[in-house]
């Protein structure tokens, strides 16, 4: 079995080519970056492997060390050069560096369907020559030139085709072959090729010398004083040079092999779609249409008809347990705990593939990525990414797949910190509880509800100022952030993210949510001697009433509240529900004072979040620990937060 693997820059196309070639599902996108991890398929009997999208093979991001490793130590049989035929330059810059690899490859030109459209003629056959490397026009959406390549794959296993390297200035190439003649490159790992290696001894490159004895002074005295006077002829520093260099070549040859019309003026979307002064009010108003739709239209007719559904089910199965004379214990638990549990979950479940259908388009369209553009630098004083106002976007929805929006996102800090604040952000689900409160002690007051969105941006930004300034490590992470064209987003490619948004949703309410709610039933339902009880001597009461000294600071220090914030651990939803039956008929007046209960829905908003939201949280961090201290610090923030909330509300009520 042959390993083949594709490479090639973000949004190039590679996750299409590998999903139709392999018959293997990996999540498409149009981001710069959608692969973010390795990926397997099978391609005809071959070991097929979908690498992370890169412009470069320089170690400095993890997709750049994760694919150059891959191809120096696991020497892949067949790399195959996936280039955005409509962007042919920035392509080659990459290709220069991959036949340094020294592993037979093809290059794949890619979108073929746009040169046309683009008024670009490539002659492959020039290019072929130049890289002495097999060429092959596709594209990869329309399954255009799949034959041609599978001929061309089958062909390069057989012959092992190497491709060759195009030639440096002469005073640079002239140092190159001169390392390559010292004794030291015997010492380089077989599988390294000498040029490639010579050219990281001269960048100094920490990932290569970290894997070979150290440098012999005369070699090292050599390329120091040689350096130095080309550093001198060329009035740059020698990685410059190289990169320079690089470039040169890439230039060179796409002035050989492609002819380009001069582009006609049209009219052009990005004009108003990413202008200073129109592109927010523009992205609020989709966002609105796009939760509207998925909310309110699909939510409004699917909400009750489930709802009643699920209560139809628990009157049915009720009367058919006690019928076959089930024991309440068992009957309790499937009706009260899981039916009502999960039930109330999958009630979002249409509202969602809905909401997630809608996301992929934008997604896939293109103009998700022009609003990552528009907001990155604004996110990136707070440490956070540009794409990161997508997931702050879907947690006005619900936390879960907000959290699992966060894959685009390359770098992991921003990704965590964007996983960390996202539940800042007031979901649906506490709604009720806010216009609960606002209701009894604020007279309905309106402005009230967007406060509360307001005090979740001020968290972030709080948060996003801390991280910046608590993080001693701080890397320039400036990537290139490319607007990709846009297109009208394939049936398939939609179906596929939305399937496996929803799906991952779904899996979480048969797991983490069904235990949760067995849990959380089973001590609202039952004191420590295990008998069946009334929810007011329950052992969660019992909880509550040992946690409420907790939050006497707060001004809500009762047993009532603090067990409708346990059970808001199952569900938001629970909240108001769990304060009616506690309150067993009295006012909720009797349980708070207005700043009392400001303060109370203030702690809701930013502590931690529900348990679905948790464990996407877990899933998504991927470090137990980042996971542990996000959850200490949402808490914490929130139990601060509240308590100077309520000393000021203390002093102007
Ligand atoms: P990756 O980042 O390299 O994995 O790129 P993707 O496979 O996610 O593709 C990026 C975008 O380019 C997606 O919107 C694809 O639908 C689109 N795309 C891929 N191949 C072609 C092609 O041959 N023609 C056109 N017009 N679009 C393509």
């Amino acid at each position: 079995m042959a390993k083949i693997c594709l490479v090639g820059n973000p949004n190039c196309g590679k996750s299409t080519l590998f999903n139709n070639v392999t018959n293997t599902i990996a999540h498409v996108g149009n981001w710069a970056g959608v692969t973010v991890e390795e990926k397997y398929g099978d391609w005809n009997g071959n070991q097929t492997l979908d690498l992370p999208g890169i412009y470069s093979l320089s170690p400095y991001s993890p997709e750049e060390k994760l694919t150059r490793r891959f191809i120096l130590d696991s020497e892949p049989d067949l790399i195959i050069d996936v280039i955005d035929a409509t962007n042919l330059e920035r392509s080659l810059y990459l290709t220069t560096q991959l036949v340094e690899l020294g592993r037979p490859m093809i290059l794949a030109l890619n979108m073929g369907d746009l040169l046309e459209k683009e008024g670009i003629k490539i002659d492959t056959e020039q290019l072929s020559k130049m890289f002495h490397s097999r060429v092959v026009n596709i594209s990869a959406s329309k399954g255009l030139g799949f034959d041609e390549l599978n001929k061309a794959v089958e062909k390069s296993l057989a012959d092992k085709k190497v491709p060759s390297c195009p030639l440096f200035a002469p005073p640079l190439e002239l140092l190159i072959t001169e390392i390559i003649a010292d004794d030291f490159m015997h010492e380089a790992p077989k599988a390294y090729p000498r040029r490639w290696c010579a050219i990281k001894l001269l960048e100094a490159d920490e990932l290569f010398l970290a894997n070979m004895p150290p440098v012999p002074e005369k070699l090292a005295e050599v390329i120091k004083c040689r350096t130095e006077k080309l550093e001198k002829v060329f009035n740059d520093d020698i990685d410059a040079i190289i990169i320079d260099q690089r470039y040169h070549v890439a230039e060179d040859i796409t002035k050989i092999c492609e002819v380009k019309k001069d582009p006609v003026k049209k009219f052009k979307l990005d004009n108003i779609v990413t202008n200073k002064f129109l592109a927010i009010p523009i992205f609020v108003l989709v966002m609105a249409f796009v939760f509207y739709i998925s909310i309110s239209v699909v939510g409004g007719v699917t909400t009750p008809l489930i709802e009643s559904s699920i209560a139809t089910i628990r009157e049915s199965l009720h009367s058919l347990l006690n019928n076959l004379g089930v024991i309440s214990f068992l009957s309790n638990m499937l009706i009260d705990g899981i039916i009502s549990g999960v039930g109330a979950v999958l009630t979002f479940v249409p509202q969602l593939f809905v909401l997630f259908a809608l996301l992929s388009f934008l997604e896939d369209c293109g103009y998700m990525s022009r609003i990552a553009f528009i907001m990155d630098r604004a996110m990136r004083s707070l440490g956070l990414s540009g794409k990161s106002i997508i997931p702050l976007v879907i947690g006005t929805g619900c936390s879960v797949p907000a959290i699992m929006s966060t894959r685009t996102i390359e770098h992991p800090k921003m990704r965590r910190l964007t996983i960390m604040v996202t539940p800042f952000i007031p979901c649906g689900a506490k709604l009720p509880i806010f216009a609960m409160i606002i209701g009894a002690f604020f007279n309905n007051a309106w402005f009230l509800a967007p406060i509360m969105y307001f005090i979740g941006i001020i968290a972030i930004t709080i948060t996003g100022i801390v991280s910046q300034l608590l993080d001693r490590h701080k890397e320039d992470n400036a990537f290139i952030l490319e607007l990709p064209r846009y297109q009208i987003p394939t049936l398939k490619n939609t179906w596929i993210q939305t399937w496996e948004r929803t799906k991952g949703f779904i899996v979480k309410a048969g797991t983490t949510i069904l235990l949760a709610s067995i849990l959380i039933w089973f001590l609202n339902s039952y004191n420590f001697l295990l008998q069946e009880v009334s929810p007011t001597s329950s052992m969660l009461a019992s909880i509550g009433r040992v946690i409420a000294p907790l939050f006497r600071p707060l001004g809500f220090g009762t047993w009532q509240a603090s067990v409708a914030l346990l059970t808001g651990i199952a569900a938001k939803e629970s909240i108001v529900s769990t304060l009616t039956v506690a309150l067993q008929g009295q006012p909720i007046t009797t349980l708070f004072t207005q700043a009392s209960s400001f303060s109370f829905i203030m702690f809701i908003l930013l502590a931690s979040p529900c348990v679905a939201a948790l464990s996407a949280m877990a899933t998504e961090m991927r470090d137990r620990k980042a996971f542990w201290a996000a959850v200490a610090y949402q808490t914490g923030f929130a139990y601060v937060s509240s308590l100077i909330v309520y000393r000021i509300l203390l002093g102007v009520l």
